[in-house]
């Protein structure tokens, strides 16, 4: 069984105000835990961390943390993770290189004047860096971890994490039209829950081709071919306000009809137990509030 709560399921910059309430406005941030031995993985450092840091308090001062990549928007939660000024948590930064850079390295230059006015010798808490291959295997306490690159400008990590037969798969920003759709299939192969980058509506991929995004269709036709469970779109656009991204789902649902795979937009604060699959694609879980959207 796996708990996962989504704190961040925007794309590309924050957003905020009224028409952005149900789905929320921060970017990239995933916890997922095994309620079984309270070990914690994070994934992705974008602002929706800074709640994360919030509903945490005090307590659970240590994680793995496993990063995607290092775009803006799934690093500016960084700086304003409470538990980082804790000297007694202890967090491990999983990431691989991009353009020849570790996480590390990046996080450093982020924190860094002009852009910022205090550096990570700050954050008295103990990290460690690990730097990822390209593909690979892990296991921490009863999860197992897996990972492989997807295509978006600079690369990306896909990630599967599993428990006692459940599997939550997140994507990734991921553009599959640029190739690397197999490799994403294989990954979320028999998933329990896809969750998944489907940043663009079908008419404004041609103008977009190459950013880096998919759009809720192609979701919808990576979890199909992999036998995934429950599809949860997200890296919502900012210029999709609530309307748009219902708009959206009513797309994938309807592309998905008939089939047995579930379909939720992400949003922030969305909540699901993940259990594993026991009957075709059904799968507990899942807010009953993410029915309403
Ligand atoms: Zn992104
Ligand atoms: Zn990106």
């Amino acid at each position: 069984m796996l708990d996962v709560t989504i704190w961040g399921s925007r794309g590309s910059i924050p957003v905020c105000g009224e028409h952005f309430v149900r789905h929320g406005g921060a970017t990239t941030c995933l916890e997922i835990s095994n309620p079984a031995d309270d070990e914690r993985v994070i994934i992705d450092c974008g602002t929706g961390l800074a709640e994360l840091g919030k509903a945490w308090g005090s307590r659970l001062p240590r994680a793995l943390v496993l990063q995607t990549h290092m775009h803006w928007d799934h690093i500016q939660g960084f700086p304003f993770f409470a538990q980082l000024y804790n000297p007694a948590a202890h967090f491990e930064f999983w990431a691989a290189d991009r353009e020849g850079q570790s996480f590390r390295e990046v996080i450093e230059g982020q924190m860094a004047r002009p852009t910022f006015p205090i550096g990570m010798d700050i954050m008295p808490a103990s990290k460690t860096f690990k730097t990822l291959a390209t593909s690979g295997q892990a296991r921490r306490g009863a999860m197992t971890i897996e990972w492989s690159e997807m295509d978006h400008p600079s690369g990306c990590t896909g990630f599967r994490i599993g428990s006692a037969g459940a599997s939550v798969v997140f994507s990734g920003d991921v553009e599959v039209q640029q190739g690397c759709r197999q490799a994403l299939v294989a990954l979320a192969r028999g998933a329990d829950v896809l969750v998944m980058d489907a940043q663009y509506l079908p008419e404004e991929y041609p103008q977009r081709r190459g950013f880096g995004h998919s759009t809720p269709i192609d979701a919808v036709k990576v979890a199909l071919e992999a036998g995934a469970g429950h599809l949860v779109p997200t890296h919502h656009d900012p210029t999709h306000d609530d309307g748009r991204l219902e708009d959206k789902l009513g797309l994938a649902r309807r592309h998905a009809a008939g089939s047995g795979l579930r379909v939720d937009n992400a949003f922030d604060g969305m909540t699901l137990r993940v259990a594993a699959q026991t009957t075709g694609r059904s799968v507990r879980g899942g807010d009953l509030a993410t029915a309403a959207l």
